[in-house]
């Protein structure tokens, strides 16, 4: 599901983290002690009334530190604009505009995303009110004087960041494959674009880095649509100099919630990183199709043993995910580049798959037939019936007698029967118990 993303700047000690602290309260999900960043947290789901979205503090992302304060701002502001749907700006109203203001302003004024200017440190609005003025002179329409602290003026602010925000309702587009291509820098990624893109016909193209969704490529192939959610085009544009990891995983989880389909692209040349593991099992917790792709397998040196090799070693690396695709490609030559429409059509089908509960049925009691439900201090599971729920990812829920009694390797093993019998290639399949009561 494609989430909005509300991005956090403004010059420090302006009050952002507490801000942040305070908007994200307990709704945190995820708490970073990774290195690189300088707060333990910059990256919160939050909700505002009905809305969901994801909440970055960009001051808390570590970026290079000989740098001088405003090229540190200008690799904010392009965090933000790579990142976010909609950006709050933070000044501080006991200090007053000062030029760092002014130059934050002058680079923000350039991004085609929604403004909204944050007057923080506003703890006493009658006696600050004509200090606020001066702050109009930025230009930006939406001003909100806050008190971060007296934790005031926030909730109007929230309701005009969430007017900005786009339907996240989880609409399925069926005709419309969205890719994501992920891995790390050098990975191949852009070439693999380029390879894709070939001489189809593209409809929406990149300009410049205005906004997120300019780097999207939307193309037409055998009378099929297909949207490419490139992670490399934007980062080469920005002055982002080190990727930090934090960031480019913030953006590899944006890339993933917005797709139906990854492509985890592995450099073969130099192996599996522990980078393409954590992107992978993102892939596989938000139940995208998955397809793992080992780059430059022009550039390895092979016998005959080389690909077996390989293909033991991912499956051995994403034992979790048995299901996912792969392939060998070479985004330079364009050696089986082709093959990844074939393996994304499948894979859409697949994810898309509804299948009729009587069908559902027959197979589960075929495979209980065989393969007897666990039991424990004498009593045994029962499965009354499965009917799927959902699809992108095929969701199943089975009805039992007691939750308890399942185990972790019988799921699986029913897993393996639906597969055997449904096929499901490239997705994740998930299963949901629900308790009914047995009949007296
Ligand atoms: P950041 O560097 O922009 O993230 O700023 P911080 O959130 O760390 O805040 C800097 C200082 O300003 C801290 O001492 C905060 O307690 C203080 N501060 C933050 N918001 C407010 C506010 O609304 N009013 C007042 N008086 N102080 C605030
Ligand atoms: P990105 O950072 O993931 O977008 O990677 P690029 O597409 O910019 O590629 C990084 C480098 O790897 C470039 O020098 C490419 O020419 C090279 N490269 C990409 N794909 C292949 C491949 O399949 N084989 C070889 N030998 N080199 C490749």
């Amino acid at each position: 599901m494609k989430e909005n993303v509300v991005a956090i700047v403004g010059r420090p000690n302006v009050g952002k983290s507490t801000l942040f602290n305070y908007i994200a309260d307990s709704k945190i999900s995820i708490v970073s002690d990774k290195p690189g960043v300088t707060r333990d947290r910059i990256y919160a789901n939050c909700n505002w009334l009905n809305f969901n979205f994801k909440l970055i503090d960009t001051g808390g992302i570590e970026l290079n530190n000989n740098d001088t304060i405003i090229s540190h701002m200008k690799e904010q502001v392009d965090i933000a604009i790579d990142l976010s749907d909609v950006i709050i700006f933070v000044v501080n109203c006991k200090d007053g505009l000062t030029d760092i203001d002014k130059d934050i302003a002058v680079l923000l004024r350039k991004v085609n995303k929604p403004i909204i200017l944050c007057i923080n440190k506003v703890d006493d609005y009658k006696k600050q009110e004509n200090e606020i003025y001066e702050f109009y002179e930025l230009g930006f329409e939406n001003v909100f004087p806050v008190s971060s602290v007296n934790r005031s003026g926030i909730g109007d602010m929230l309701d005009k960041v969430s007017s900005y925000f786009s339907d996240t309702t989880d609409e399925i587009v069926e005709d419309l494959t969205k890719v994501a291509i992920i891995g790390k820098p050098n990975a191949g990624k852009s070439s693999l674009i380029n390879k894709l893109l070939g001489e189809e016909r593209v409809i929406v193209s990149d300009i410049a880095g205005t906004t997120r969704d300019a780097i999207d490529t939307e193309i037409v192939k055998n009378d099929k649509k297909y949207v490419f959610i490139d992670t490399a085009g934007l980062r080469k544009k920005s002055v982002i100099k080190d990727e930090v990891e934090i960031y480019s995983y913030m953006r590899s989880e944006i890339a993933i919630d917005r797709c139906d389909i990854v492509i985890v692209m592995i450099d073969g040349a130099e192996g599996i990183t522990k980078g393409d593991a954590a992107i992978a099992g993102l892939a596989h917790e938000k139940g995208k199709g998955v397809i793992i792709a080992i780059n430059k397998w022009d550039a390895v040196e092979k016998d005959d043993k080389t690909i077996y090799e390989f293909t033991r070693k991912v499956r051995e690396e994403f034992s979790y995910m048995p299901y996912a695709e792969l392939v060998f490609i070479s985004a330079k030559t364009g050696k089986r580049v082709e093959e990844l429409y074939n393996k994304i059509d499948i894979i859409r089908q697949n994810q898309l798959l509804r299948i009729q509960t009587g069908v559902l049925n027959e197979v589960l009691l075929n495979a209980i037939s065989i393969n007897d439900t666990p039991q424990d201090k004498g009593k045994r599971l029962k499965i009354f019936y499965i009917t799927q729920s959902d699809v992108c990812p095929p969701t199943f829920i089975l009805f039992v007698n007691d939750i308890e009694l399942m185990h972790f390797s019988y799921l699986r093993y029913l897993e393996n029967k639906f597969r055997e019998a449904f096929g499901f290639i490239g997705t994740r399949i998930r299963f949901e118990l629900r308790l009914r009561k047995e009949k007296e």
